[in-house]
């Protein structure tokens, strides 16, 4: 078989999906949608135009999400998760001897996009606390003359975040692209996307995927400067989102209050288990703003084990993974969800 050259050497994503009973590996929502909405969405599948191409579905959840921003609608772009989303900003900041710099440890995929816009990846270390230098990363930006600089904020696998003061600090002092990954930011509270209007190297990327609990669809949007949005829209196919996904998106972007309650019970549930894991001898526990907390212990390898053979799924790394030696990464889930895993880990360690 001759395949295109390098793609054997391409990494693939690392999570590996098991069949768990408490399933808290993947920062997914561990509840469906609230039964108002799945109401409301099932509904509005039943009139669907099967026939015809997704267009008038793309442009009712943009003119949704561009009113609720204040924005124009030519500021906007869907996509299929915010994956396809920043997997396309990659590809038009990338190509050969374009440099695209994030930091280390970040989202894994942002090292594969690199490698699939045939750029060169620059992974910028965190420290050990998991804090980001700004000064050091904004001097980095400009040695290796990025096209793009990525952060994702709050961060994923840490869960730690910038304030919003430093987020436009690194893009006031930069001149090349930004792209903000706000994937968590619901469980923040702090967005920086009102600098897009400042800012014309400015692009936000969020996701239905988490706070929404609507993974199963594959919608995430971007926000930017109309003339960047323009450039981004090149990279996409015609009529790459459907119809199903978008209606049930315009569904839950339209009721998206009914998500608050969740929002704020995850809020809590994360402080209440950051409460207990860290009254926990030898397990480190890092700060999160995000529906996720991360740990360091020595004896991590055999914790996932000894989880997996109850039944629940927690996110282990590769030991090969940069700055993650030892971490586990465990997803909010329902308080009965997170008691049964606290008292296993507990378990485990007496
Ligand atoms: C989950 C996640 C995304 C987006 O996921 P989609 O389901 O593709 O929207 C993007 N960035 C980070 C850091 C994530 O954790």
């Amino acid at each position: 078989m001759d395949y295109r050259k390098n793609l054997d050497e391409m990494p693939s994503y690392d999570g590996v999906e098991k069949d768990y009973r408490i399933k808290v590996n993947a920062n997914e929502s561990t509840m469906n949608l609230p039964p108002l909405v799945e109401e409301r969405v099932l509904n509005r599948l039943s009139y669907i135009a099967f026939n015809r191409y997704p267009n008038e579905e793309y442009y009712n959840l943009v003119e949704q999400i561009a009113k609720n921003f204040s924005a124009d609608k030519n500021q906007i772009l869907l996509g299929g998760g915010s994956s396809e989303i920043i997997e396309k900003i990659f590809h038009a900041f990338g190509g050969a001897g374009k440099k695209i710099i994030y930091p280390q440890p970040s989202f894994s995929m942002y090292k594969i996009y690199a490698k699939a816009a045939e750029c060169e990846g620059v992974p910028f270390d965190l420290d050990e606390k998991f804090n980001l230098n700004v000064d050091e990363f904004i001097k980095k930006i400009r040695e290796v003359k990025a096209s793009l600089a990525v952060v994702c904020n709050p961060n994923n696998p840490t869960g730690n975040a910038l304030t919003v003061d430093e987020v436009e600090k690194i893009i006031s002092l930069i001149d090349c692209a930004f792209l903000l990954d706000e994937a968590y930011v619901e469980f923040y509270g702090h967005s920086a996307v009102n600098l897009v209007k400042k800012y014309p190297n400015l692009i936000v990327a969020r996701t239905f995927s988490k706070a929404y609990g609507l993974a199963g669809a594959r919608v995430g949007y971007m926000i930017a400067n109309p003339e960047v949005t323009k450039m981004i829209n090149k990279t996409f196919m015609p009529y790459h989102m459907n119809t199903l996904s978008l209606v049930t998106a315009d569904i839950v972007y339209q009721m998206r209050d009914e998500f608050i309650p969740r929002i704020q019970m995850t809020i809590a549930e994360r402080q209440r288990m950051i409460g207990r894991l860290q009254s926990l001898r030898d397990v480190e526990v890092f700060p999160s703003n995000t529906n996720f907390i991360l740990i360091r212990l020595e004896k991590a390898d055999e914790l996932n084990k000894y989880l997996e053979n109850l039944g629940i799924g927690i996110r282990f790394f590769s030991p090969t993974a940069p700055g993650l030696k030892n971490c586990l990464r465990i997803s909010i889930g329902t308080r009965t969800e997170n008691d049964e895993v606290f008292a296993a880990i507990k378990n485990f360690l007496s």
